[in-house]
């Protein structure tokens, strides 16, 4: 199972994670921030267990976030 995370609080706006996965992250037009889509937020960390056919776009947002705040793991 894929599970991807994202401490949304701490995103800066730059927009590469919609870029390389868009299936899984759109910027927020309220606040500039990326919205991690269909997610669950616990205590600001939001959660999506998305098709494994996401993996490697994932991966891609994941390794372009300048702050790391992306996380991709598979269980
Ligand atoms: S790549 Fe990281 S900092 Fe940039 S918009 Fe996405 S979550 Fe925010």
């Amino acid at each position: 199972m894929l599970i991807v995370t994202l401490q949304r609080d701490k995103c800066i706006g730059c927009n590469y994670c919609e870029e390389l996965c868009p299936e899984l992250f759109k910027m927020s037009r309220k606040d500039g921030k990326s919205v991690l889509l269909n997610s669950v937020n616990r205590k600001g960390f939001h959660t999506v267990r998305p098709l494994m056919e996401l993996h490697e776009a994932s991966e891609n947002a994941k390794a372009a976030c300048p702050v790391k705040i992306i996380s991709v793991t598979i269980t």
